[in-house]
């Protein structure tokens, strides 16, 4: 049987890299070469034991790949060698939750998310895409790799905060926490019209990458009432929008005190635990805000729209990729990733070799070409 190399969970902070059998694709499937991946702060929340997924299962869920080889029934739309992403959520298009617009929830709660949750994942030479007619997005020649590495999990979960959020021309919107989802949400207020775009961060180096992503400005939750403050920069009021990309009781709740009664708290982050809505934030109830949640969104048309907006130039997330690895330094790169260290904000990792390009610090000459 043919083997790839892989990273394999066999238990809490224990990362392995094995030879383990490659996959072959039965009718529907297809099996694709990964180019490139990444770990995602989901990861880190797996490897810790925060979420408990299988032993032995390959993680990563963002895949830039060739197509390898195709079970039966796809030739007359794809074909091997042809260059694709997959959403992190890989809905099948057909069942109660795909008919009733709630792809990611594909199945049951959560379902649309199988990679490196359910099945096995993209930190592998090769990985094997479920529903692939609905999940395999082929890229235009003139895009790179590190062009569309953002799209299939980062840039779709952060965006959605945004449009779940209904943002509306001239609308005000907070985001708390500028981490990469966060920092795709202002970017996501930006394109869905904003007016008043706040980014909230403790740290400063993502309160700088704020304002390059699109943010009017950048406040340190640390250093100053934000939900006053953005009272004061709203009439009184609060946002019409607040989004909330970490996944905290802290960030929930001052997101909640800082919209507006009839506005919106759209939630992106990871909870744990109980989650308490303050009656007084809430209006006792009677304040006729609504509270929205959302996984990202998956599925071949979605990587479409996304791949077409960095495409036309309205958007570059090649500024989010601040160092790269081979996939053989995973211990490397999830050590530097899972303690945010050396200002990183997300790795590449190439399970071939890593392309050859002065890699760290974000590109000012890319964000200027953003039209920050
Ligand atoms: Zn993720
Ligand atoms: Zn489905």
């Amino acid at each position: 049987m043919d083997t790839m190399k892989a990273v394999v969970f066999r238990a809490v902070d224990d990362l392995r890299i094995e030879e383990v059998p490659k996959p072959r694709p039965r009718a529907g499937e297809a099996v694709i070469r990964i180019l490139a991946t990444t770990i995602c702060r989901t990861d880190v929340h797996i490897v810790k034991g925060e979420y408990a997924v299988r032993e032995g299962l390959i993680l990563g869920h963002e895949p830039v790949g060739v197509i390898e080889e195709l079970g039966e029934g796809l030739n007359d739309e794809y074909q091997v060698g042809q260059r694709v992403i997959v959403g992190a959520i890989t809905p099948c298009g057909q069942c109660f939750y795909c008919l009733n617009a709630a792809h990611s929830q594909c199945g049951g709660a959560l379902g649309g998310w199988r990679f490196g949750n359910t099945i096995n994942g993209a930190w592998a030479e090769y990985l094997l895409v479920p529903h692939a007619r609905a999940n395999l997005a082929v890229v235009p020649d003139t895009l790179t790799d590190e062009q569309v590495l953002m799209l299939p999990d980062i840039a779709s979960t952060g965006i959605s905060g945004a449009e779940s959020g209904g943002v509306r021309i001239g609308d005000s919107v907070a985001v708390f926490a500028q981490g990469p989802i966060g920092l795709c949400a202002t970017l996501g207020a930006r394109l869905r019209g904003a007016s008043l775009i706040v980014g909230v961060d403790p740290v400063a180096a993502r309160r700088e990458t704020s304002l390059r992503f699109g943010a009017s400005l950048a406040l340190d939750p640390k250093a100053e009432d934000v939900a006053a403050r953005l009272k004061a920069l709203t009439g009184g009021r609060g946002v019409d929008v607040a989004i909330e990309a970490l996944g905290r009781q802290e960030t929930f709740e001052l997101a909640l005190r800082s919209i507006r009664p009839g506005g919106v708290l759209s939630s992106l982050g990871v909870y744990s635990g109980k989650l308490v809505a303050p009656y007084e934030a809430l209006y006792a109830g009677l304040g006729d805000q609504r509270i929205v949640t959302t996984l990202c969104p998956g599925g071949k048309d979605r990587m479409r729209r996304l791949m077409a907006m960095v495409a036309e130039g309205r958007m570059d997330l090649t500024p989010l990729i601040t160092h790269r690895f081979a996939l053989d330094d995973i211990a490397t790169a999830y050590d530097l990733f899972s303690r945010q260290g050396d200002g990183v904000l997300k790795v590449a990792l190439f399970p071939a070799a890593v392309p050859d390009r002065a890699s760290a610090e974000i590109d000012s000459e890319v964000l200027t070409h953003m039209g920050f």
